[in-house]
Protein backbone atom coordinates (compact mmCIF):
# COMPACT_ATOMS: atom_id res chain seq x y z
CA UNK A 1 0.00 0.00 0.00
CA UNK A 2 1.36 2.97 -0.74
CA UNK A 3 -0.85 6.13 0.31
CA UNK A 4 0.34 9.73 0.14
CA UNK A 5 1.22 10.84 3.36
CA UNK A 6 3.17 13.89 5.15
CA UNK A 7 5.09 13.37 8.19
CA UNK A 8 4.70 15.48 11.20
CA UNK A 9 7.57 15.61 13.63
CA UNK A 10 7.75 16.78 17.51
CA UNK A 11 10.82 16.84 19.25
CA UNK A 12 10.37 17.46 22.45
CA UNK A 13 13.15 17.41 25.57
CA UNK A 14 12.10 13.94 26.51
CA UNK A 15 10.35 12.42 23.85
CA UNK A 16 10.11 12.40 19.88
CA UNK A 17 6.83 11.75 18.30
CA UNK A 18 6.67 11.11 14.36
CA UNK A 19 2.86 11.04 13.05
CA UNK A 20 1.40 10.18 9.73
CA UNK A 21 -0.69 12.85 8.51
CA UNK A 22 -3.24 12.90 5.73
CA UNK A 23 -3.91 15.57 3.08
CA UNK A 24 -6.62 17.00 4.95
CA UNK A 25 -4.87 16.89 8.09
CA UNK A 26 -6.78 13.82 9.77
CA UNK A 27 -3.45 11.80 11.91
CA UNK A 28 -3.33 7.67 10.77
CA UNK A 29 -0.57 6.14 12.91
CA UNK A 30 1.86 8.18 15.23
CA UNK A 31 5.56 6.14 16.87
CA UNK A 32 7.09 7.82 19.91
CA UNK A 33 10.61 7.26 20.80
CA UNK A 34 12.73 8.64 23.96
CA UNK A 35 14.78 12.10 22.19
CA UNK A 36 18.70 11.06 22.35
CA UNK A 37 21.02 13.24 24.34
CA UNK A 38 23.67 14.00 21.39
CA UNK A 39 22.10 16.28 18.40
CA UNK A 40 24.05 14.07 15.79
CA UNK A 41 22.05 11.07 17.37
CA UNK A 42 18.47 12.70 16.98
CA UNK A 43 19.09 13.55 13.58
CA UNK A 44 20.39 9.84 12.62
CA UNK A 45 16.99 8.28 14.63
CA UNK A 46 14.75 10.67 12.60
CA UNK A 47 16.59 9.80 8.92
CA UNK A 48 16.13 5.96 9.65
CA UNK A 49 12.85 6.06 10.83
CA UNK A 50 11.62 8.42 7.96
CA UNK A 51 13.37 6.21 5.66
CA UNK A 52 11.68 2.85 6.92
CA UNK A 53 8.28 4.57 6.85
CA UNK A 54 9.23 5.80 3.17
CA UNK A 55 9.36 2.06 2.54
CA UNK A 56 5.79 1.65 3.53
CA UNK A 57 4.77 4.78 2.64
CA UNK A 58 4.27 7.81 -0.39
CA UNK A 59 6.12 10.11 2.28
CA UNK A 60 5.82 13.90 -0.13
CA UNK A 61 7.24 15.69 2.53
CA UNK A 62 8.27 16.36 6.51
CA UNK A 63 7.74 18.90 9.15
CA UNK A 64 9.45 19.62 12.60
CA UNK A 65 8.10 21.24 15.14
CA UNK A 66 11.38 22.42 17.88
CA UNK A 67 10.90 23.74 21.37
CA UNK A 68 12.94 26.57 20.94
CA UNK A 69 13.11 29.76 18.34
CA UNK A 70 13.57 28.83 15.11
CA UNK A 71 14.02 30.73 11.58
CA UNK A 72 11.58 28.93 9.97
CA UNK A 73 11.98 30.79 6.13
CA UNK A 74 15.14 29.02 6.06
CA UNK A 75 14.72 26.41 8.29
CA UNK A 76 17.37 27.16 11.23
CA UNK A 77 16.95 26.33 14.45
CA UNK A 78 18.13 29.28 16.11
CA UNK A 79 18.68 27.46 19.34
CA UNK A 80 16.59 25.25 22.24
CA UNK A 81 16.89 26.28 25.72
CA UNK A 82 16.31 22.39 27.17
CA UNK A 83 18.69 20.60 24.69
CA UNK A 84 21.82 21.97 24.32
CA UNK A 85 24.21 22.00 21.11
CA UNK A 86 21.39 23.15 18.36
CA UNK A 87 22.50 26.63 18.40
CA UNK A 88 22.18 28.12 14.62
CA UNK A 89 21.61 24.34 13.28
CA UNK A 90 20.49 24.70 9.73
CA UNK A 91 17.85 21.71 9.88
CA UNK A 92 15.84 22.05 6.99
CA UNK A 93 19.34 21.58 4.64
CA UNK A 94 20.17 18.96 6.58
CA UNK A 95 17.08 17.02 6.44
CA UNK A 96 16.57 17.72 3.14
CA UNK A 97 20.21 16.45 1.91
CA UNK A 98 19.51 13.53 4.02
CA UNK A 99 15.75 12.57 3.35
CA UNK A 100 15.09 13.88 -0.51
CA UNK A 101 12.02 15.54 0.62
CA UNK A 102 10.63 18.46 1.45
CA UNK A 103 10.96 19.74 4.99
CA UNK A 104 9.54 22.61 6.90
CA UNK A 105 10.70 23.47 10.08
CA UNK A 106 8.87 25.87 12.74
CA UNK A 107 8.61 26.24 16.05
CA UNK A 108 6.33 23.75 17.93
CA UNK A 109 3.87 25.59 19.40
CA UNK A 110 3.44 27.47 15.82
CA UNK A 111 1.98 24.11 15.02
CA UNK A 112 0.12 23.30 18.16
CA UNK A 113 -1.57 25.99 17.13
CA UNK A 114 -1.32 25.52 12.91
CA UNK A 115 -3.73 22.47 14.10
CA UNK A 116 -5.88 23.55 16.48
CA UNK A 117 -7.18 26.85 14.07
CA UNK A 118 -7.35 23.96 11.10
CA UNK A 119 -8.61 21.24 12.90
CA UNK A 120 -9.47 21.62 16.62
CA UNK A 121 -11.36 24.32 19.24
CA UNK A 122 -10.69 27.40 17.18
CA UNK A 123 -13.45 26.22 14.79
CA UNK A 124 -14.37 28.92 11.91
CA UNK A 125 -11.85 31.56 13.54
CA UNK A 126 -9.90 33.98 11.43
CA UNK A 127 -7.81 35.48 13.70
CA UNK A 128 -6.99 32.98 16.70
CA UNK A 129 -4.24 33.27 19.83
CA UNK A 130 -3.22 29.72 20.89
CA UNK A 131 -1.62 29.34 24.86
CA UNK A 132 -0.13 26.09 25.84
CA UNK A 133 0.65 25.96 29.77
CA UNK A 134 3.49 23.75 31.22
CA UNK A 135 6.58 24.53 32.74
CA UNK A 136 6.87 27.01 29.89
CA UNK A 137 3.97 29.06 28.50
CA UNK A 138 4.00 29.32 24.98
CA UNK A 139 2.19 31.01 22.06
CA UNK A 140 1.00 31.45 18.54
CA UNK A 141 -0.46 33.57 16.83
CA UNK A 142 -2.58 32.76 13.74
CA UNK A 143 -3.68 35.83 12.19
CA UNK A 144 -5.84 35.39 8.68
CA UNK A 145 -5.24 32.29 8.58
CA UNK A 146 -2.17 31.98 8.46
CA UNK A 147 1.01 32.05 11.23
CA UNK A 148 1.73 35.01 12.19
CA UNK A 149 5.91 34.83 12.73
CA UNK A 150 7.19 38.48 13.11
CA UNK A 151 10.02 40.22 11.59
CA UNK A 152 12.49 38.18 13.70
CA UNK A 153 10.44 35.39 13.65
CA UNK A 154 9.81 35.57 17.76
CA UNK A 155 6.07 36.70 17.62
CA UNK A 156 3.91 35.00 19.96
CA UNK A 157 6.27 34.57 22.78
CA UNK A 158 2.88 35.50 25.56
CA UNK A 159 4.83 33.59 27.94
CA UNK A 160 7.42 36.39 28.23
CA UNK A 161 5.21 39.09 27.86
CA UNK A 162 5.57 40.62 31.35
CA UNK A 163 2.58 41.35 33.61
CA UNK A 164 4.21 43.53 36.41
CA UNK A 165 7.30 45.93 36.74
CA UNK A 166 9.41 43.83 38.90
CA UNK A 167 7.47 40.97 39.32
CA UNK A 168 9.79 37.30 39.71
CA UNK A 169 12.65 36.19 37.75
CA UNK A 170 11.45 34.07 34.55
CA UNK A 171 13.47 31.50 32.76
CA UNK A 172 14.62 34.69 30.19
CA UNK A 173 16.30 36.34 33.15
CA UNK A 174 13.75 39.44 32.63
CA UNK A 175 11.59 40.31 35.26
CA UNK A 176 7.72 40.04 35.53
CA UNK A 177 6.62 37.60 32.93
CA UNK A 178 3.45 35.77 32.52
CA UNK A 179 5.68 32.32 32.71
CA UNK A 180 7.16 33.36 36.16
CA UNK A 181 3.56 33.50 37.66
CA UNK A 182 1.64 30.49 35.74
CA UNK A 183 4.08 28.32 34.42
CA UNK A 184 3.88 24.92 36.42
CA UNK A 185 6.52 25.27 38.74
CA UNK A 186 5.04 28.53 40.13
CA UNK A 187 1.74 26.96 40.27
CA UNK A 188 3.01 23.95 42.47
CA UNK A 189 4.33 26.51 45.11
CA UNK A 190 1.21 28.64 44.99
CA UNK A 191 -0.65 25.04 46.12
CA UNK A 192 2.16 24.28 48.35
CA UNK A 193 1.96 27.24 50.22
CA UNK A 194 -2.07 26.93 50.65
CA UNK A 195 -2.18 23.22 51.33
CA UNK A 196 1.10 23.36 53.46
CA UNK A 197 2.26 20.06 51.59
CA UNK A 198 3.58 19.19 47.99
CA UNK A 199 -0.03 19.05 45.63
CA UNK A 200 0.62 17.91 41.79
CA UNK A 201 -1.26 19.72 39.24
CA UNK A 202 -3.41 16.78 38.58
CA UNK A 203 -4.86 16.55 42.14
CA UNK A 204 -5.24 20.25 42.14
CA UNK A 205 -7.56 19.69 39.24
CA UNK A 206 -9.05 16.88 40.86
CA UNK A 207 -9.86 18.86 44.19
CA UNK A 208 -10.75 21.68 41.93
CA UNK A 209 -14.01 19.53 40.23
CA UNK A 210 -14.77 18.39 43.67
CA UNK A 211 -15.47 21.89 44.36
CA UNK A 212 -12.64 21.94 46.98
CA UNK A 213 -12.40 26.02 47.43
CA UNK A 214 -8.55 26.06 48.47
CA UNK A 215 -7.93 24.14 45.00
CA UNK A 216 -10.55 26.34 42.96
CA UNK A 217 -8.91 29.55 44.85
CA UNK A 218 -5.13 28.52 43.23
CA UNK A 219 -6.77 27.77 40.00
CA UNK A 220 -8.72 31.79 40.17
CA UNK A 221 -5.07 33.06 41.13
CA UNK A 222 -3.91 31.44 37.78
CA UNK A 223 -6.72 32.48 35.69
CA UNK A 224 -6.33 36.37 37.10
CA UNK A 225 -2.91 36.05 35.84
CA UNK A 226 -3.61 34.97 32.89
CA UNK A 227 -6.47 37.49 32.06
CA UNK A 228 -3.57 40.06 32.74
CA UNK A 229 -1.72 39.14 29.83
CA UNK A 230 -4.35 37.91 27.41
CA UNK A 231 -6.29 41.02 27.80
CA UNK A 232 -3.47 43.24 27.04
CA UNK A 233 -3.45 40.19 23.92
CA UNK A 234 -7.48 40.66 23.10
CA UNK A 235 -6.81 44.70 22.87
CA UNK A 236 -3.89 44.41 20.46
CA UNK A 237 -4.92 41.63 18.38
CA UNK A 238 -8.52 41.40 18.87
CA UNK A 239 -8.86 37.60 18.05
CA UNK A 240 -12.16 36.04 17.32
CA UNK A 241 -10.89 33.06 19.28
CA UNK A 242 -8.69 32.40 22.25
CA UNK A 243 -7.19 28.70 22.56
CA UNK A 244 -5.73 26.98 25.64
CA UNK A 245 -3.59 24.29 25.77
CA UNK A 246 -0.98 22.40 27.75
CA UNK A 247 -1.68 20.24 31.13
CA UNK A 248 -3.06 23.60 33.00
CA UNK A 249 -6.10 22.82 30.47
CA UNK A 250 -6.96 19.93 32.48
CA UNK A 251 -8.43 22.21 35.88
CA UNK A 252 -11.19 22.91 33.71
CA UNK A 253 -14.52 24.93 34.50
CA UNK A 254 -12.81 26.89 37.32
CA UNK A 255 -10.14 28.20 35.52
CA UNK A 256 -12.07 29.21 32.57
CA UNK A 257 -15.12 30.37 34.12
CA UNK A 258 -12.48 32.95 35.98
CA UNK A 259 -10.70 33.93 33.26
CA UNK A 260 -13.57 34.98 30.94
CA UNK A 261 -15.54 37.20 33.43
CA UNK A 262 -11.81 38.93 34.25
CA UNK A 263 -11.10 39.21 30.48
CA UNK A 264 -14.54 40.43 29.55
CA UNK A 265 -13.84 43.10 32.41
CA UNK A 266 -10.55 44.02 31.85
CA UNK A 267 -10.73 44.13 27.73
CA UNK A 268 -11.94 46.76 26.02
CA UNK A 269 -15.58 45.98 25.07
CA UNK A 270 -15.78 45.81 21.24
CA UNK A 271 -12.75 43.44 21.49
CA UNK A 272 -14.38 40.84 23.45
CA UNK A 273 -17.85 41.31 21.61
CA UNK A 274 -17.25 38.26 19.57
CA UNK A 275 -14.38 36.56 21.43
CA UNK A 276 -14.63 32.94 22.02
CA UNK A 277 -12.09 31.38 25.04
CA UNK A 278 -11.69 27.20 24.58
CA UNK A 279 -9.68 24.75 26.30
CA UNK A 280 -7.52 22.96 22.87
CA UNK A 281 -9.14 19.97 21.54
CA UNK A 282 -6.73 17.89 19.93
CA UNK A 283 -4.47 16.99 23.20
CA UNK A 284 -0.84 15.76 22.98
CA UNK A 285 -0.96 14.80 19.25
CA UNK A 286 -1.27 18.76 18.05
CA UNK A 287 2.32 19.22 17.59
CA UNK A 288 2.50 16.61 14.92
CA UNK A 289 -0.55 17.13 13.24
CA UNK A 290 0.23 20.84 12.77
CA UNK A 291 3.68 19.94 11.71
CA UNK A 292 2.71 17.14 9.09
CA UNK A 293 -0.05 19.63 7.80
CA UNK A 294 2.11 22.42 7.44
CA UNK A 295 4.38 19.95 5.16
CA UNK A 296 1.41 19.56 3.09
CA UNK A 297 0.95 23.10 3.03
CA UNK A 298 4.07 23.33 1.94
CA UNK A 299 4.37 21.42 -1.16
CA UNK A 300 0.80 23.06 -2.21
CA UNK A 301 2.61 26.34 -2.21
CA UNK A 302 5.63 25.02 -4.33
CA UNK A 303 2.82 23.54 -6.34
CA UNK A 304 1.55 26.62 -6.81
CA UNK A 305 4.74 28.32 -7.59
CA UNK A 306 5.39 25.90 -10.87
ZN1 LIG B 1 10.44 35.48 30.46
Amino acid sequence: MFEEIYLGIDIGGTNIKIGLVSKSGKLLKKFIFPTPKKRADIIDKICSQVNLLKTRFKVKALGIGMPGPVDSINGIVRYLPNLPGWENVKLKAIFEKKLLIPVTVDNDVNFMGLAEYNFGAAGKSRNCVCLTLGTGVGGCLILEGKIYHGSTMNAGEIGHMPISIDGPRCGCKARGCLEAYVGNTRIIALAKKVFKKKVSLEELSIMAKRNNKKAAAVWEQVADYLSVALTSVVNLINPDTIVIGGGVAKSGKVLMSRLKKQIIKRAMKAATKNLKIVFASLGNDSGIIGAGYAASLSTRKNAQKK
